[in-house]
């Protein structure tokens, strides 16, 4: 994993102060510098998406309805009106934006610099551990002449090791998905701990993305009062909201 990118912030032109407000949003360099619009938001609402609709203006805004699996739907595959179940949105279309809702889980944006097709995929253990990642990078090949070895992918904001504890059922699954390197374990502490965006990353590799292409350098959701954080306030809805373009041009509005 890079730890080099810089992690970017803004709300309305703030600089990292502006991290403390309802609204604020992070990139990844990696996909700017690729130029891939994309963020890692928050709202403060959890139906207000105009921070989302600022980074990728005049594209439509394609959000599933999220159940911890590994379905993965193409972002034109559907009406607006009724979102299908899948925790991974594709497309290579450059009308479309792909959205998903995380608090805590891993906000993981992926971007192809073949074919400009991108995927926002929501990683809990649970997707995880059934293989939502791997799903996802093997639909955009295999739908959009995607390439995994020309993929850039960035692991937003989500919980990491230092705060986030876990059962043993837990790390048994992810031992048996190949991320035993993702759980810690403190001497004197009764439980083990989980990085979900270092699971997130093996299971990326495991896919055929390059480590050195994988941006994981981003704060962790429970730690981070700014964030929302399901595990810091069970009861809070807010979720943040991860979006990613198609390259190309974005779509001209009609007059
Ligand atoms: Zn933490």
């Amino acid at each position: 994993m890079t730890q080099s990118a810089a992690v970017r912030a803004s709300s309305t032109g703030a600089n990292a102060a502006g991290l403390t407000q309802a609204r604020w949003w992070l990139g990844s360099a990696a996909l700017t510098r690729a130029g891939f619009a994309h963020a890692f938001c928050h709202h403060g609402r959890p139906d207000d998406t105009s921070t989302c609709a600022e980074v990728v203006p005049m594209r439509t805004l394609r959000v599933a309805r999220q159940v911890h699996g590994r379905s993965v739907v193409l972002a034109h595959g559907w009406s607006g009106s009724a979102p299908p179940e899948a925790d991974a949105v594709i497309s290579a279309d450059p009308s479309m934006a792909c959205a998903i809702r995380t608090a805590d889980c891993a906000p993981v944006l992926v971007a192809c610099l073949r074919s400009g097709a991108v995927a926002a995929i929501h990683a809990g253990w649970r997707g995880i551990a059934c293989g939502v990642i791997g799903a996802a990078v093997d639909a955009m090949a295999r739908e959009l002449g995607a390439v995994p070895s020309q993929m850039l992918a960035a692991i937003g904001p989500c919980a990491r090791a230092c705060h986030y504890e876990i059962g043993e059922e837990v790390a048994s699954a992810m031992d048996e998905c190949g991320c035993a390197s993702a759980v810690v374990r403190r001497p004197g502490a009764v439980r083990p701990f989980l990085d979900i965006a270092q699971a997130a990353a093996v299971h990326l590799a495991h896919a055929g993305v390059p480590g050195e292409s994988i941006d994981a350098d981003f704060p962790c959701s429970i730690e981070s009062p700014w964030c929302p954080s399901h595990r810091r306030e069970p009861t809070n809805p807010a979720r943040m909201l991860s979006v990613i373009a198609p390259s190309g041009p974005a779509p001209r509005p009609v007059r």
